[in-house]
């Protein structure tokens, strides 16, 4: 079965301004079209999964039960618009902490393979962030950047970059989930 991991800020739903963090459901915005995206993924029998770093949980600024609240009602209108995540992987902890799951590190996708018996090698990663490519590369899944959300910096970042590091270069550049989704989904 085909899997697609989706980040979550930036992807799903809008960044919060400065760096900030989604800490209450009201904070949560979904991104333009980003409903119809996953309702279409899912209608075309690829498996859905969300991997996305909230670290203001190891930092205090939230709780893990409000984030749990949060994306129990994104769940939910998600279900509404006919879509459906798998499950949602999170790593909660300070970037200090030095954890295998925080991005680029490949910790969530592994977790996934090993719950889901997930074939990487047919999997695509939509991030908007040079972790999340990383993070892809790192776990075998094809990285596929988004222009929402960080996405023009990633971008930037990865055209400027003299280096031949290629952990940094996405597979695919799209403007946003739905764009990717007509091309994943073809
Ligand atoms: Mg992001
Ligand atoms: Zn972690």
């Amino acid at each position: 079965m085909k899997t697609i991991f989706l980040d979550r800020d930036g992807v799903i739903n809008r960044n919060p301004p400065d760096w900030g963090y989604v800490c209450n459901w009201t904070d949560f915005t979904f991104l333009p079209n980003a409903l119809e995206a996953i309702r279409d993924i899912t209608q075309r029998g690829f498996r859905i999964f969300v991997a996305t770093n909230q670290a203001g949980i190891g930092r205090g600024i939230f709780t893990e039960q409000q984030l749990t609240d949060i994306h129990r009602k994104m769940l939910n209108e998600i279900e509404d618009a006919g879509g459906l995540i798998e499950n949602i992987y999170y790593c909660p902890h300070h970037p200090d902490a030095g954890c295998e799951c925080r991005k680029p590190k490949p910790g969530m996708l592994l977790r996934a393979v090993h719950e889901y018996d997930v074939d990487m090698s047919n999997s695509f990663f939509v991030g908007d962030s040079i972790t999340d490519i990383q993070a892809a590369r790192n776990a075998g899944a094809s990285p596929i950047l988004v222009l929402t959300g960080h996405g023009r910096d990633s971008y930037d970042h990865y055209i400027n970059s003299d280096s031949n590091d290629k952990t940094h270069k996405p597979d695919k550049i799209f403007t946003n989930l739905y764009t990717a989704s007509r091309w994943i989904i073809q």
